[in-house]
């Protein structure tokens, strides 16, 4: 029988960079012998991977870590370990406020999880023959490189995670990355075409590039290979089906890149470009590097290349010094662009920003209020989005089942709209065509036309 003592509960919270952590830090696991469990009673090592990207969430994680005490209390062999950005941005206090915790690993140091285990469970065993506390790992350094060729244990079959780059240079005001994350460092461009080679030749159809700013790839590296270029490169990889990619900064995506997107077959009719806010003195205290006439043209040369992309952003609404005209600023960009979604949030300070400093904070009460606002235009313009596709077919790659009844599946347009329909597991990871029937804010309903 398999010692619990070998099996990982891992959870992972924040972003699609923490996700390709979490599955490289799986996959280097499963390799030192180690097996995943979900369950995480039964689990000898309980791992969390933070982000803290709000308050909230560190809140939260803090929260959990909290019940996870009550579980040490119980089992004293479980060890617990945090990794990731919440721990990069305040290991001292991590610590103060769980000193319970076994290891804690920088988001430079979490590649060095199956050795701190190792020491970790050499130093339990020492101190349960001795009597001696044993020694906690903490290992958080920064801009350490990570190494190239680590395994992963992917979640998902079909469509995979694929990091270019780490960290990001542009400081917005509001924002953690940079001191969590580090410098911008672009992976060499041979080493991602390797890794998506690899997944190609396993079947994966779709890879989603990764990156705080995709835009600037190769800018801080020896090679000469911008985005554009990798994105060339990519779309020659022998069975692959659909590129995407996220993050875009609306400063770094250069006409070179527009047009590159718009020739290559391969990479989807989609587009996630954060824009803010659409107040030019919002922007500017956002320190976001552009300005809403920048973001509007960039959109309508997007529209006048690819005439079918689908756009989706991630707004604030109740930044520090947000007056209603900059508000309505916001919605009017938002009803004039016609997003096909978007991210939308109450501005929080965040501890250690330039944001969190800033005067004029705007009450609870309003920002909700706005927020409540926006969600409603936004919801009107889905909609009516949605409802235009009825009738239309459309290419969907086949995911999973649906979450909501095991008879029908689910899958995503190149546009990354959910289409749930009914049909057999079989079609699952194939790429077909349904035709739309119905429409709604979240998702649509289609019928299989052609497999
Ligand atoms: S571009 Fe701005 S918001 Fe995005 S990760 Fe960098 S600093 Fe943060």
């Amino acid at each position: 029988m398999e010692s619990n003592s070998l099996k990982v509960y891992i959870r992972t919270y924040g972003c699609q960079m923490n996700e390709y952590d979490s599955e490289i830090m799986a996959g280097l696991l499963e390799n030192s012998g180690y097996h995943l469990t979900d369950n995480p009673a039964e689990a000898g090592v309980i791992l969390l991977n933070t982000c803290y990207v709000r308050e909230k969430v560190k809140h939260k994680i803090y929260s959990r870590l909290g019940e996870l005490k009550k579980l040490k209390e119980e089992k004293p062999e479980l060890i617990l370990g945090l990794c990731g950005c919440l721990v990069q941005k305040e290991p001292e206090e991590v610590l103060r406020r769980a000193p319970y915790l076994d290891f804690i690993l920088g988001t430079s140091n979490f590649y060095q999880l199956p050795e701190v285990l190792e020491d970790i469970s050499g130093n339990h065993n020492r101190e349960s023959q001795s009597g001696d506390k044993y020694a906690r790992v903490v290992r958080v350094e920064e801009d350490r490189a990570i190494p190239e060729g680590m395994p992963k244990l992917r979640k998902r079959r079909f469509s995979a995670f694929v990091s270019i780059m780490r960290g990001c240079n542009n400081f917005c005001s509001y924002c953690n990355v940079p001191y969590v994350r580090g410098r911008e460092v672009s992976r060499p461009c041979k080493d991602i075409l390797r890794e998506i080679e690899e997944l190609a030749q396993k079947g994966y159809k779709e890879v989603t590039l990764l990156g705080q700013n995709v835009n600037s790839y190769g800018k801080e590296s020896r090679e000469k290979v911008d985005f554009a270029d990798l994105l060339g490169f990519v779309d020659q990889i022998e069975g692959l089906r659909r590129i995407r990619f996220t993050t875009s900064h609306p400063k770094d995506l250069s006409d070179k890149l527009l047009e590159k997107m718009a020739e290559l077959d391969k990479v989807c009719e989609h587009l996630h470009l954060p824009v803010q806010s659409g107040s030019n003195k919002i922007l500017s205290r956002m320190k976001r590097g552009y300005t809403r006439e920048h973001y509007q043209n960039l959109v309508d040369k997007l529209r006048q290349a690819i005439p079918e992309i689908a756009l989706t952003t991630d707004i604030i609404v109740g930044f520090p010094g947000e007056e209603e005209k900059d508000f309505q600023d916001t919605l009017e960009l938002v009803e004039t662009v016609g997003f096909d979604g978007a991210f939308t949030f109450c501005y929080s300070p965040l501890k250690g920003t330039e944001a969190a400093q800033l005067e004029e904070r705007i009450p609870e009460e309003t920002s909700g209020q706005r927020l409540r606002r926006l969600i409603e235009l936004q919801q009107k313009i889905l909609l009516r989005k949605n409802e235009f596709l009825v009738g239309k077919e459309v290419e969907i790659m086949v995911e999973k089942i649906s979450k909501k009844s095991s008879d029908e599946l689910q899958g995503r347009t190149r546009t990354n709209k959910m289409v749930v329909f009914e049909g057999r597991k079989e079609l699952i990871g194939n790429i077909i065509s349904v035709k739309i029937v119905a429409s709604g804010c979240w998702a649509l309903r289609g019928e299989v036309s052609s497999c």
